[in-house]
Order: structure tokens, then C-alpha cells, then sequence
């Protein structure tokens, strides 16, 4: 059985948090000489001269509404890579500790891992890009703390199968990661609805993709109480600047334009996926539950190198094993997705 004091590392275990003015004070008041603010203003038309709510209620609150999923299952971090980071330091003990990963895969945790001084572990994904479940079991011993998961996965844009996950969850008593960075745009459930089911269950998601908010900063990871709880207490007590807070809050209200997005993305989708496939260039394109896909081409750095010579960037993952002379192509505004297979016909 999973026991959360049993992979925590025991600093953290110990840790008092920061506690701040905001925390030690929550009820309203008239006049507030707590926290060594400037009590004048802001030189700002918009005021920001007050510490915003380390906790972020009000965003998740809207947050809870969308998602279904209570307040208190909620971490909020700058982007989805500090919750990642947050993760490793309240988890895995520095050069003893070690994760599992499985490439091809988005590169930050590795990078997350490397910067904490811990071990990656990595069970290649299958041909068809799915997980090897019985080699990543083989990998784990009494050191591995985390295994990450992408679903849909970046770079190869499929979704990972529900059972394999499951079957880690409860075959690992370490945490499970499944990064949904890509969910709103894929024909798969989510697996918030398994969170009750599955204490080790970490579920990340983002607004910085279908949500058109990337330069906002704002991730979100959704798990049990007891984890929620350690990743608070390790966070800056003000992560989430008032600003980012304000901002996201309108920008919640505003569904049924990020969902009307989401159709359009996935119909123009369809659309490129068609065009791009009469090239005789392209060799094969993978099925995708993202907003890009990943073409297999005869030459994909040629490829790179004429788009950008005509303004039109990609991504060259040719030199990433599994994905040897592919580009990965994120789908645009139908003039830019029409843009690029005009260009392509003259390469
Ligand atoms: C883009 C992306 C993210 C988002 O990271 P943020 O820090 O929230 O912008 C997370 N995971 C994956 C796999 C991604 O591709």
C-alpha cells in the first residue's frame, strides 16, 4: 500500500514552513500594517502594492468548478515545470534517490532531475510509442521514488493506454506523474476522475497550451490531500503572482471560447494531417491526440532548414531516439497551417 511517509523525504517530513503575514493573519481588516508593504499604492493604475493569496483560493475555486475536483486537490505552480521541480525537492533525497522515465518524452524532467541531483532510470517506449510496463517495473528498486508519464505524450502526440498507467499505480508504491499537458485536446478521458482511486496518482495539467495562456505561467497539479499538502509547504509562499491570479481568473469565465479553439484545432488537425500526407517526403505521420503532430520525413533537417529559411519554424526531433527523422509540427491558425503546405510544395 502506498504511504506517502514513506517516500517523503524526512527534511520535508520535518520542515515548518514559511509562514507569512498572510498566513498568520486571514480574516478582513481596515487597516493592514503586517506585512512591510507600501501602504501608498502602486505607480500603476492597477494596485499590486499587496502580497497576493499564497493559497490562490479564488482561482481554485473556478478551477474546482471546470475540473471537478475539490480546492484542496489542487497545487498551483509557475507553469507546470515548477510543480515538476517541487516534486523532485519534496520527494527524492539528492544523489540517492532515482525516477523512471520513458523516452521519448518531454525533456523537463529530466532536466528537473539533473538540477536536483537525482538519477533517471529510463525504459524506453515501445515502437508504437507506448510503455513497456513490464521493463519499467523491472526498473524500479527501493531507491526509485517517481516514474513520469506523458499522456498525450510530447513529442510523439499519442495518447499512453489507460490500463498500462493503471497497472504502474498499482504496481509501484512510489508516485505516478501523468502529465496531461495535451488533455483538453484528446479523444481520452482524463485521469482526475481515478484520484479517490489511486493515492499515488500526480496529475499534471497546464494552462499554457489549450488555454492559450503560456505567458501567464500558470500549472496545475492535481492529487491527494497529503501530497497537495507537501507540495504547499515546499512552494514560495507567493508563487503565483497577483497579477498571473487576476488574470486567469477572467480568462476562466471565457470556456466556450477555449473549447470553440480546441474544435478548431483538432478539425485543422485532420485538415494538415491529409495535406501533409501527399508529400512524397513524408513518410508517415503518427496518430495524435495533441494540438502537433509528428511526421516522419526522408529528410527532416533539409526539411528544418527551408522552412526557416521562409520564416516558418518546427521542431526537429530527428535527432531523438524513436524518432529518427521526424518533425514535430504544432497546429496553427488555418492561414498559418495553409502557409506551411504551400511552402512545403515548393521544397
Ligand atoms: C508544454 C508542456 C508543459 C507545460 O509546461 P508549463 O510550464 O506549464 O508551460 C508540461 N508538460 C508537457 C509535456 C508539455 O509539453
Amino acid at each position: 500500500m502506498f504511504d506517502i511517509n514513506n517516500i517523503l523525504r524526512e527534511n520535508i517530513k520535518n520542515l515548518k514552513p514559511y509562514s507569512s503575514a498572510r498566513d498568520e493573519f486571514q480574516g478582513e481588516a481596515s487597516v493592514y500594517l503586517d506585512a512591510n508593504e507600501n501602504a501608498f499604492g502602486s505607480p500603476l493604475e492597477q494596485a499590486y502594492n499587496r502580497y497576493p493569496d499564497p493559497l490562490q483560493m479564488q482561482v481554485k475555486k473556478r478551477l474546482s468548478e471546470i475540473k471537478s475536483i475539490a480546492p484542496q486537490n489542487i497545487f498551483l505552480g509557475n507553469g507546470s515545470d515548477e510543480a515538476i521541480d517541487i516534486l523532485f525537492r519534496s520527494f527524492c533525497n539528492p544523489g540517492a534517490n532515482n525516477v523512471i522515465l520513458v523516452p521519448p518524452t518531454y525533456g523537463m524532467y529530466e532536466v528537473s532531475a539533473n538540477i536536483n541531483d537525482v538519477q533517471t532510470k529510463k525504459v524506453n517506449l515501445t515502437p508504437d510509442y507506448q510503455l513497456n510496463v513490464a521493463g519499467i517495473l523491472a526498473a524500479v528498486d527501493k531507491y526509485t521514488k517517481i516514474i513520469f508519464v506523458c499522456s498525450p505524450n510530447n513529442p510523439t502526440g499519442n495518447a499512453i493506454n489507460r490500463k498500462d498507467i493503471e497497472t504502474l499505480l498499482t504496481g509501484f508504491n512510489g508516485l505516478v506523474v501523468v502529465d496531461e499537458a495535451y488533455i483538453d485536446f484528446s479523444s481520452e478521458p482524463s485521469f482526475v476522475q481515478e484520484l479517490e482511486k489511486y493515492s499515488n496518482l500526480v496529475i499534471l495539467q497546464t494552462l499554457s497550451k489549450a488555454w492559450g495562456l503560456a505567458g501567464l505561467r500558470m500549472g496545475m497539479a492535481f492529487a491527494g490531500v497529503d501530497v497537495i499538502n507537501v507540495m504547499n509547504k515546499v512552494k514560495p509562499p507567493y508563487n503565483i503572482n497577483e497579477a498571473s491570479q487576476q488574470l486567469v481568473l477572467q480568462a476562466l469565465q471565457n470556456t466556450d471560447q477555449v473549447n470553440a479553439w480546441v474544435q478548431q484545432t483538432l478539425s485543422e488537425r485532420e485538415k494538415l494531417v491529409q495535406e501533409l500526407k501527399e508529400f512524397a517526403f513524408v513518410q508517415h505521420i503518427y496518430p495524435s491526440d495533441a494540438n502537433f503532430i509528428l511526421a516522419k520525413t526522408t529528410d527532416a533537417k533539409g526539411i528544418y532548414n527551408y522552412l526557416v529559411q521562409h520564416g516558418i519554424i518546427v521542431r526537429d526531433r530527428s535527432k531523438v531516439e524513436l524518432c529518427e527523422g521526424a518533425l514535430r509540427i504544432t497546429i496553427g491558425t488555418p492561414q498559418e497551417n495553409a502557409t506551411l503546405v504551400e511552402r512545403l510544395k515548393n521544397f
